[in-house]
């Protein structure tokens, strides 16, 4: 990112020298996210990054060298890891608990993370600022497991915190069937027995959703929330995931809700839900959940490896970074797009 509301730039950068306490690592693969579309869209001043930094939140690579003092117990040069997204200060009572999410000197750290304000993925070599950081990959392969680390970190913590309300019997509903919305399908089945019901304007997502185990798929529209109601048996869903956040997606969310429901909004489309009698079912949770935390990053990883988690990922090279950021501008990205350096 060199200019705010401008698409990215390709430039040649030098291998960066790992400071005290940092690790270099050797990228093999970073994820195409949405928020990127929106890092870029957004006007100057929306987020607290100093530009230019190198973009991707989303990595996977190779442990190549240690800076002073970075050489832990546990990790060695070569050792595939991913990268966890969020970097907090790391000794905060958040952060401590690995929810760096939620570090409480994020405001005073400005930004987010690698390829949030500071220099990410979509290079090379990328400096990771501790070790603590990085999360073993055992043996998936880092080419293609980047997008663990966010399109599956950020439903799995959303949809974790609902579990207790996934009860047999009941339906999840997962609006916007895209990278996050294919791993939450995923995630749901895995980890609920709930009917999950994916909720896409394009049937090529929902076809796409079904091969990812949706047990219902209903095309965006005005009757969306009704055909969900339906085929929850006129109750309404448990849980309602909204992986767009846009106006019209969060008025289905609360009209596909049950009564003791989770309206859980990760979508960043800047949507507004009025939280007043009537617009939302008697005791629903709205909640904007944000990542995850690295225990639940370790915990991806391990459904990963049992095979229950197996992200609809497709390939291109670095230098088509551009081209794939349209695609995934005109939704012709089907899950997720990583960017091989
Ligand atoms: P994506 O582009 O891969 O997927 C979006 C999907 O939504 C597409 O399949 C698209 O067809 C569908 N869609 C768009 N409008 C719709 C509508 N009106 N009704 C139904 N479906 C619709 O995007 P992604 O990378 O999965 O990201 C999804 C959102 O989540 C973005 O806003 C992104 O910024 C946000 N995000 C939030 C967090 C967080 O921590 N809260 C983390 C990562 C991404
Ligand atoms: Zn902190």
């Amino acid at each position: 990112m060199v200019h705010w509301q401008a698409p990215p730039e390709l430039t040649d950068m030098p291998v960066p020298e790992p400071g005290p306490g940092e690790v270099l690592i050797k990228v093999a693969g970073a994820g195409v996210c949405h928020s990127d579309l929106h890092v870029m869209e957004w006007p100057e001043g929306t987020l607290p990054y100093a530009l230019p930094f190198t973009l991707g939140h989303e990595t996977a690579g190779w442990v190549h060298s240690f800076g002073p003092g970075a050489r832990g117990a546990g990790l060695n040069e070569g050792d595939a890891v991913l990268v966890y997204g969020p970097w907090g200060c790391g000794l905060c009572p958040p952060c401590s608990r690995g929810a760096e999410n939620y570090c409480r000197h994020a405001a005073e750290i400005g930004a987010a993370g690698g390829g949030l304000g500071r220099d990410g993925g979509m290079s090379e070599y990328m400096l990771v600022p501790s070790p603590r950081l990085l999360v073993p990959l055992g043996d998936l392969d880092p080419h293609t497991a980047a997008p663990l680390t966010d399109a599956a970190l950020t439903p799995y913590h959303a949809i974790k915190r609902s579990l207790h309300r996934l009860v047999p019997g009941t339906t999840a509903v997962v609006i916007g069937a895209g990278g996050l919305g294919q791993a939450a399908v995923q995630l749901l089945k895995a980890l609920s027995p709930a009917e999950v019901v994916a909720v896409d304007l394009d049937t090529a997502k929902l076809d796409l959703a079904a091969e990812s185990g949706a047990d219902h798929c209903v095309l965006a529209g005005d009757d969306a929330a009704d055909r969900v109601r339906r085929l929850s048996g006129g109750l309404g869903a448990a849980l309602v995931l909204d992986c767009v956040g846009a106006d019209v997606t969060m008025a289905t969310a609360a009209a596909a809700a049950s009564v003791e429901s989770d309206i859980t909004v990760v979508g960043l489309a800047g949507g507004t839900l009025p939280v007043r009698f009537g617009a939302v079912p008697w005791e629903a949770s709205v909640s904007m959940p944000y990542w995850g935390t690295r225990p639940e990053l370790a915990e991806v990883i391990a459904l990963a490896a049992a095979g229950k988690l197996h992200l609809p990922v497709k390939t291109y090279p670095l230098k088509e970074a551009g081209q794939v950021y349209g695609m995934l501008q005109e939704g012709k990205v089907p899950g997720r797009a990583v960017l091989l350096p």
